[in-house]
């Protein structure tokens, strides 16, 4: 079989390149190892919705019409969002079709799939960053009798045993988990390490609206000081709950969540918290009044105070005097563990040697050094955007632009080697 481009991952990331590709008259093929929307069909537990708002999910030709811009989808919506996407752009998916292997042979890639080997002259791999959880080391020491399960695998709290639940990481991921599991009468403690606290609604809109127009999530990978950084700085802590209610620490606390440190070690069944919670607590105050201070001077400078609310700012995280460092695991308070620690994406059948030492693309914005090869939907990829709905549209565009004329030169150098 031979195409031009084959793209790998029919989520958002891999549907909007083939839009951009089908623009520029490049043939092309979308593998998908499930069906279109894959992650979210699978991977994701049942209450969650997107903490992006409806109208924060412009792909390349679509864009959301319907009379609830401010809402945040379920699970079902977004499927069904991404699904009439893949129809309208009429994407040459094929589903149920897994690929075991990408190589370099000579000038041409060789994509191998359970049923077709593909030749063709580029790949774009849109396989998503959220393919395996990340446990940290001290997980293989959790006693036996403890019940552990990753966002993964967790779909809702009656799946859980009655009891207490130890949540491992208070990011998006973390803290919805938390507020769930705790609302459902089960105890929850949670291990706090750095997080990235902002409010649902500021001064009357929406924070992602702040973030959104104030140029924020369209800051550039080339502009960071430091990009490394950047493309690891955890998920924000938020949630798109109907009320539009913030759900940060203060609110878990309040409906009886207990707050640790970063969990450190278990040593015999006994956990070890970090004694750094009031310090992480306070950085993440402090960096949110720094966003705030950002988005207020923005306002300023596009002469809006006078139409929207005040700035206000946020009670500091409340944060018990001496909270507990250590929690004996054995002694029946904790039956659940949820390791809410984060994601990586898995390149197991990607046979090139363009990984670094910890198994991540080298890339220079979605660039892959092995010409032809390009990278889509990683964290701060182009843009501080670039792995969200809203982000992949323009690094479609950017990525689709490179590799149709990487095609052109490839294909002048060939002609030239013939004449
Ligand atoms: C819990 C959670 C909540 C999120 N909430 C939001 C939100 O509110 N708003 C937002 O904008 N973003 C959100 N995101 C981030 C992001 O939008 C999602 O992770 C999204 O799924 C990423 O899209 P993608 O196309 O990059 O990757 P994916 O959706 O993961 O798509 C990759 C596809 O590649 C396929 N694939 C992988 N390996 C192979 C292979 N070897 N062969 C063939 N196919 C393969 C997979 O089956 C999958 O369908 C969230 C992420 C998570 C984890």
């Amino acid at each position: 079989m031979r195409t031009t481009t084959v793209v790998i991952g029919a989520g958002q990331a891999g549907l909007a390149m083939s839009c951009w590709l089908a623009w520029r008259g490049i043939d092309h093929v979308v593998l998908e190892r499930g069906d279109i929307a894959h992650s979210w069909k699978t991977q994701r537990w049942d209450s969650l919705t997107l903490l992006t708002p409806n109208w924060q999910s412009r792909l390349p030709g679509w864009h959301y019409e319907g009379g609830d811009p401010n809402g945040f989808r379920t699970m079902p919506q977004t499927i069904a969002f991404i699904e009439q996407y893949a129809q309208i752009i009429s994407a040459p998916v094929r589903a149920r079709t897994t690929v075991s292997s990408v190589r370099k042979r000579g000038e041409e890639y060789e994509v191998v799939t359970e049923q077709d080997t593909w030749k063709c002259d580029t790949v774009v791999l849109a396989t998503g960053a959220c393919n395996v959880p990340v446990l940290p080391a001290v997980a293989a020491a959790v006693p036996s009798s403890i019940k552990t399960l990753t966002p993964l695998q967790y779909r809702n709290p009656h799946q859980l045993e009655q009891g207490g639940v130890l949540v491992v990481g208070a990011s998006a991921s973390g803290v919805q988990i938390a507020d769930e599991i705790q609302r459902s009468g089960r105890p929850v403690t949670l291990a706090v390490g750095e997080h990235v606290r902002v409010p649902r609604v500021y001064r009357g809109k929406d924070i992602k609206w702040w973030m959104d127009a104030s140029g924020v999530l369209d800051q550039r990978y080339d502009e960071v000081d430091d990009i490394v950084r950047a493309r690891n700085v955890p998920s924000l802590q938020l949630a798109g709950f109907p009320d539009r209610r913030t759900l940060d620490l203060n609110s878990l606390t309040g409906i009886g969540v207990k707050l640790v440190g970063r969990l450190a070690g278990i040593n015999d069944g006994k956990a070890q918290f970090s004694g750094s919670l009031r310090n992480v607590c306070a950085l993440a105050d402090l960096k949110m009044n720094r966003l705030l201070d950002t988005i207020d001077a923005w306002a300023s400078e596009q002469g809006r105070d006078l139409q929207i609310e005040a700035p206000q700012r946020f009670d500091p995280t409340i944060v018990e005097e001496a909270p507990p460092l250590l929690l004996d695991l054995t002694r029946g308070h904790i039956n659940t563990i949820v390791w809410a620690t984060g994601f990586r994406p898995d390149y197991s059948w990607l046979h090139m040697p363009v990984l670094d030492h910890k198994g991540y693309i080298r890339h220079d914005g979605g660039i892959v050094e092995s010409p032809g090869l390009y990278l889509m939907g990683m964290p701060f990829l182009r843009r501080r955007k670039s792995s969200l709905i809203d982000g992949v549209g323009d690094d479609a565009r950017d990525l689709s632009a490179h590799l149709a004329s990487y095609l052109r030169s490839s294909m002048k150098n060939a002609t030239n080697a013939a004449a």
